[in-house]
């Protein structure tokens, strides 16, 4: 059997490998960029020599073990937590908001109960049902704390007024009555010692893979294949025949410098007075490594136009309507498995994706082996499905 993979991100990649390790049969990968790796690719900027990460910073965290264990095979992991900065007006402040944050912001030196006495005294306690993303933040923590982190950052972010997103979006940030600044509430956290590109070139270093590069996929790709793993846009699978599906994207202006510019991996902007959203400064992400020069991106965020990347689903009500149409869509396409952030349409951190292809690939496996109908989707998909009130079932 022949198998085509769609895309050579996390998604892509790992389903790509899991197969030729755990099959005898060949996969072809293709990739429209010109490099492999998807959004996490790095290089090595030839002035500074720093690692940048072309397509924004990530950091890969997760509380997985199996994926924790999986990226180790490929790569060196090198300690790093996330502790983003915010920039306002009256100075520079701890992310995600604690208590160093609140104690900074209100000039007090709040013990914990205290901390949480004063912000139950001075949130909307009224808003008993938050309907949207600025009622839920105005119920957690006030207009204060909300005014100045996060109403600017969400509308450059997500080009619309906080009251047009989901609570749910808040729901995910947290608001911590200690003195910890760990954005993420992972187990394990960490930048990979030789950059990301470096995990990807291993991944797909295997006699039973080949992958091209340049190739956008085209609806006849898939007709000599047994199955397609398509990890691209769930909408340009379609032909966009619905209509299109809503994304941000983001840019970057970079700007290269002597010594050290911004001090710190991160900062936010969340102020409107400045059009940009966050500074990010790569060297920082290399701390083991000492450089002279130092290459800072400035990050944008606007309306995705048919040129551009498609980088954070919106998943307005609209887009979800059209979402669970092409789902429906999907279901009816033979030999082809969706996946991925675009594929699945739907924001997913790396470990997350890597979870996903790991078990896609698992159950695709089984059922070949077994002979059993396909086509096999993700838990990504079969959770959207459900989560759509869709009665189909895959
Ligand atoms: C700015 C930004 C910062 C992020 N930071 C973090 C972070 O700090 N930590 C974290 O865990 N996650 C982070 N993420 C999320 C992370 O980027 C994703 O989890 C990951 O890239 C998803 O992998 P993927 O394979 O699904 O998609 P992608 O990485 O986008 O890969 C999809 C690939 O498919 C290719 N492709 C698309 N369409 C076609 C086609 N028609 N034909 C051929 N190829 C095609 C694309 O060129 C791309 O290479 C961040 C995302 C963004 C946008």
């Amino acid at each position: 059997m022949r198998f085509l993979v769609v895309g050579s991100g996390f998604a892509g990649a790992v389903l790509a490998r899991e197969i030729a390790d755990h099959s005898e049969h060949h996969v072809d990968v293709v990739e429209a960029r010109d490099h492999i790796g998807g959004n996490c690719y790095t290089e090595k900027e030839s002035e500074t020599g720093v690692t940048v990460h072309r397509y924004g910073a990530h950091i890969f965290h997760t509380s997985n073990l199996d994926v924790w264990k999986y990226i180790h095979r490929f790569t060196e992991m090198m300690p790093f937590i996330n502790r983003p900065k915010a920039s306002i007006e009256k100075g520079i402040f701890s992310l995600p908001v604690n208590l160093h944050t609140i104690n900074q912001f209100y000039a007090k030196k709040f013990s914990p109960l205290e901390a949480r006495q004063f912000i139950d005294a001075i949130r909307r306690q009224d808003i008993t049902e938050p309907q949207n993303f600025e009622e839920q933040a105005l119920h957690f923590m006030g207009e204060d704390l909300y005014r100045a982190f996060f109403h600017g950052y969400t509308k450059k972010h997500w080009g619309c007024e906080p009251r047009e997103i989901p609570a749910s979006v808040l729901k995910r940030l947290p608001l911590r009555f200690n003195y910890n600044d760990n954005y993420y509430s992972s187990l394990y956290q960490g930048i990979p010692k030789g950059g990301y590109t470096a995990i990807f070139e291993r991944l797909l270093d295997h006699p039973r893979l080949s992958l091209t590069l340049n190739h956008r996929w085209q609806p006849d790709d898939g007709r000599s294949y047994d199955h397609v793993f398509y990890s691209g846009p769930l909408d340009g699978f379609h032909g966009h025949r619905r209509g299109r599906l809503g994304y941000r994207t983001v840019f970057w202006e970079e700007h290269i410098e002597t010594g050290d510019v911004l001090g710190h991996p991160g900062i936010n902007f969340p102020s409107m007075d400045v059009s940009f959203t966050r500074r990010r400064e790569h060297k920082h992400y290399e701390y083991w490594k000492q450089f002279d020069k130092s290459i800072v991106f400035t990050e944008y965020s606007k309306e995705t136009g048919l040129e551009d990347e498609p980088y954070y689903p919106k998943r307005l009500t609209a887009d979800k309507a059209l979402m669970n149409d092409y789902l429906s869509d999907c279901m009816q396409t033979e030999r082809t498995s969706f996946m991925g952030r675009l594929g699945l349409y739907t924001y997913m951190d790396m470990h997350q994706v890597i979870a996903e292809s790991l078990s896609l690939a698992r159950d695709f496996i089984t059922a070949i082996a077994a002979g059993q109908p396909r086509p096999i989707f993700p838990e990504g998909f079969r959770r959207q499905l459900v989560a759509s009130g869709s009665r189909l079932r895959p």
